[in-house]
């Protein structure tokens, strides 16, 4: 149940009818947007009285909600939540690229990566140190050295860093992570995911290969629940029964997403495609279907690469994509 306050109501009101509410209890999400402040009712609303909620004096009017998710609805939340990355915004119209490597893999590979790549329209820098991979026998990361490179990277060049995360205990590892990725593999670990949520961390949260918008809705409720409303949606494509592609782009999950829920949304082309030349036209596409920004996997060697080299562009690559994104944009 969502009740939206009258345009006025002072901070004194507003707290008198939360404390009314929890007091029935029921959890309450305060979102307050420019001009009004909606309450989000979380919980077992049904002794909730919604006709004399609606007739309190500061009370506009009260909706049932019947979506599972609650802190991520729309509803809820009627304003874009714009991502804050150390000035670098995400949502709200705020558009950006995150592009590097699959893998970080050494000192050399990842800075000459980063060096190009910010100068060519990467706002933040991607590389995976701890590498959920299909077999046991392939490369699975530098783990913590790779971390450490990372935020070399970061030194050198002012790109925040964004890597994944596969195990709730490495989180000590991760504080100068700037923003953490729950890959799609690990979309519903819920206890992974509860962990994230108590954390003041940057989540970026990618669909599952075989989730649903709804699930996918519900695992980011999971990290909102535990209080951490910092969250970025990435589409990386889903398994389908097509095989030219590595997965199938839902590019669809982008208007939809935009309908149901107030968080950003970003597109992994990479992934999606698994190869490096269907990159350019995804990205385009992702980008004129209103994506909040796109994750791009770049090489310097992509044929040496330890991790997605077929999928991944060189910085050459990869500036021509960020300049016909843009491109794009300017005229949408
Ligand atoms: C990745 O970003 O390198 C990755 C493993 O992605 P996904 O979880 O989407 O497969
Ligand atoms: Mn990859």
């Amino acid at each position: 149940m969502i009740a939206v306050l009258k345009n006025g109501v002072t901070k004194e009101q507003a707290e008198s009818v939360i404390l009314w509410l929890k007091n029935q209890g029921v959890d309450v999400h305060v979102s307050e947007g420019k001009y009004q402040t909606v309450l989000g009712l979380i919980g077992d609303t049904r002794r909730i009285d919604e006709e004399l909620l609606g007739s309190l004096e500061i009370v506009e009017t009260v909706k049932r909600v019947s979506e599972p998710y609650k802190s991520v609805n729309r509803k809820f939340h009627p304003d874009d939540t714009i991502i804050d990355i150390g000035g670098i915004k995400i949502g709200g119209g705020n558009f950006q690229i995150i592009a590097g490597p699959c893998s970080v893999e050494s000192r050399e590979q990842l800075c000459g990566i980063a060096q190009e790549i910010c100068k060519t329209g990467a706002g933040l820098l991607r590389g995976g140190a701890f590498k959920p991979r299909t077999s046991p026998y392939d490369f699975q990361g530098l783990k913590v050295e790779g971390l450490d490179l990372l935020v070399e990277a970061k030194k050198l060049t002012g790109m925040p860093i964004v890597t994944e995360i596969m195990n709730a205990n490495h989180l000590p590892y991760f504080e100068n992570v700037d923003v953490i990725q729950v890959g799609a593999r690990n979309m519903q670990n819920f206890e992974l995911l509860k962990e994230l949520g108590k954390t003041d961390k940057i989540i970026l949260l990618k669909r599952g290969l075989a989730n649903t918008i709804k699930e996918w809705l519900m695992s980011a409720e999971y990290i909102m629940a535990g209080g951490n409303e910092k969250i970025i949606l990435c589409e990386r494509g889903i398994r389908t029964y097509e095989t030219y592609t590595r997965n199938t782009l839902d590019l669809s999950a982008i208007p939809v997403i935009k309908e149901l829920t107030h968080l950003p949304i970003i597109v992994d082309p990479s992934h999606a495609t698994g190869v490096a030349r269907y990159v350019k036209p995804m990205a385009i596409a992702a980008a004129a279907a209103g994506a909040d920004g796109l994750m791009i996997e770049v090489h310097n060697d992509p044929s040496n690469a330890l991790c997605d080299g077929a999928q991944s562009l060189t910085p050459a690559q990869f500036a021509d994509v960020a300049q016909a994104v843009e491109k794009v944009r300017s005229v949408i």
